[in-house]
């Protein structure tokens, strides 16, 4: 395998480094919970969760991800585009108008809806070409899927001899990573075992079952059928706090974390200079300075997807320390304290998410600062920021 070198980021001002040995990790970690025979798929919807789509995707394949899940008809053609001849299953809404692509680059289609099933054999028959569909079973999310009722409906049409091919049925949980009570996400896996079950009588034995997001994978054997959607903790992220204390009550002899977060962010100081006490820094004069501060001026702000929430509150790592932003975060800059922190230079690195020295800022502490989780913080950092693959 073709050794991965540090990228050159002395001349940019912001940056999301992608470890390629902490990805290679988290993936062959789920390789050998899953086992050899079950399809790992690896979900690469919203830019990779802010990764960034085409690094995450060559690693994957790398480290040997079998398929793709994305959200979009859009994401599944860069995918195509950029050269991947891997299944890409698209699980959003795709318009009716557009189904003849999905046929044309042979992806596997969510299916929920009547209407798309009507057009899709249309669209297929069209292009002389036959095309993979996965049913959607609602189990109790409620989002997008297929009840008891319609499904004989959806069984009859698929029997019919046509263009579009039964291959998968699917569900997702509704509360699985958000509590430690995993009773009402047992009821939805007998729903889908009932439900999946009546599929294969119906004249699909060989359909392929998957049920698995992050927080399945992790605690429960019994949700990885033959396939697996593998999202955050392929990034080295936990779901939540109560799946991590959940896969530590049942892995009590593990002692270290199986997960390695793969995604650091960075930027450099831009601006060094001294401010006396009793003045306000920033829009709002939301601080005021209480002693002669040394004050480094950062070129990032919530247009990059550091939150604006984050004002007064967070720090970020600066020669291997903390340095507390002080004032609001603004569009573009954010201002920081160094005060305590010696020979801060211009342009010396700056860790936002990431470490330093023997200091970390996680993307579930900023979340928790903010009331959010770490999927939303990492999937906002801003795409146009350059996505690097360091070792
Ligand atoms: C996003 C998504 C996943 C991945 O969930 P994680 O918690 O990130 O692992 C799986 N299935 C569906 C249907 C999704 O939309």
């Amino acid at each position: 395998m073709k050794k991965t070198e540090h990228p050159d980021t002395r001349n940019l001002t912001s940056w999301v480094e992608i470890s390629e040995s902490a990805y290679a990790s988290n993936l062959q970690f789920f390789r050998r919970l899953v086992g050899p025979q079950v399809e790992l798929s690896v979900v690469v919807k919203s830019n990779a969760y802010g990764h960034g789509w085409l690094p995450i995707s060559r690693l994957a394949v790398k480290y040997g991800a079998n398929s793709f899940c994305v959200h979009s008809l859009d994401e599944a053609l860069q995918l195509r585009q950029a050269g991947f001849g891997q299944d890409v299953l698209i699980m959003g809404y795709v318009p009716l108008g557009r189904l003849e692509e999905v046929v044309a680059h042979n992806f596997r289609l969510v299916l929920y809806n009547r209407e798309t099933l009507e057009a899709l054999i249309i669209a297929a028959n069209r292009l002389k070409k036959t095309v993979r569909v996965h049913l959607k079973l609602e189990t109790g999310t409620y989002r997008q899927g297929i009840d008891e009722r319609a499904l004989p409906w959806f069984l009859e049409a698929l029997s019919q001899p046509g263009p579009v091919q039964l291959e998968g049925v699917y569900t997702h949980f509704a509360n699985i990573e958000d509590t430690t009570n995993h009773d009402y996400a047992f009821r939805q896996l007998e729903k889908f075992r009932a439900m999946s079950q009546q599929v294969r009588r119906r004249g699909f034995p060989e359909v392929r079952q998957h049920a698995a997001c992050s927080a399945a994978i992790l605690l429960f054997q019994e949700t990885h059928f033959q396939m697996v959607r593998l999202g955050i903790s392929q990034y080295g992220l936990w779901p939540s706090r109560e799946t991590f204390v959940s896969y530590k009550i049942k892995h009590t002899e593990n002692g270290e974390d199986v997960l390695r977060p793969v995604l650091s962010w960075k930027t450099r100081v831009a601006q060094l200079k001294w401010v006396p006490a009793e003045q306000c820094i920033g829009y709002g004069c939301t601080y005021q300075t209480t002693r002669d501060t040394r004050l480094a001026i950062l070129p990032v702000g919530y247009a990059d997807g550091y939150d604006r929430r984050l004002s007064n509150q967070s720090y970020v790592l600066i020669r291997g320390k903390r340095a507390p932003v002080r004032g609001r975060v603004c569009m573009n800059i954010l201002m920081v304290d160094v005060t305590d922190i010696p020979d801060v230079q211009l342009e010396d690195p700056v860790v936002l998410i990431g470490s330093q020295g023997s200091e970390t800022i996680t993307a579930d502490f900023l979340a928790g600062l903010i009331g959010t989780i770490n999927y939303e913080v990492v999937t906002r950092i801003n795409w146009n920021i350059p996505r690097l693959v360091v070792p």
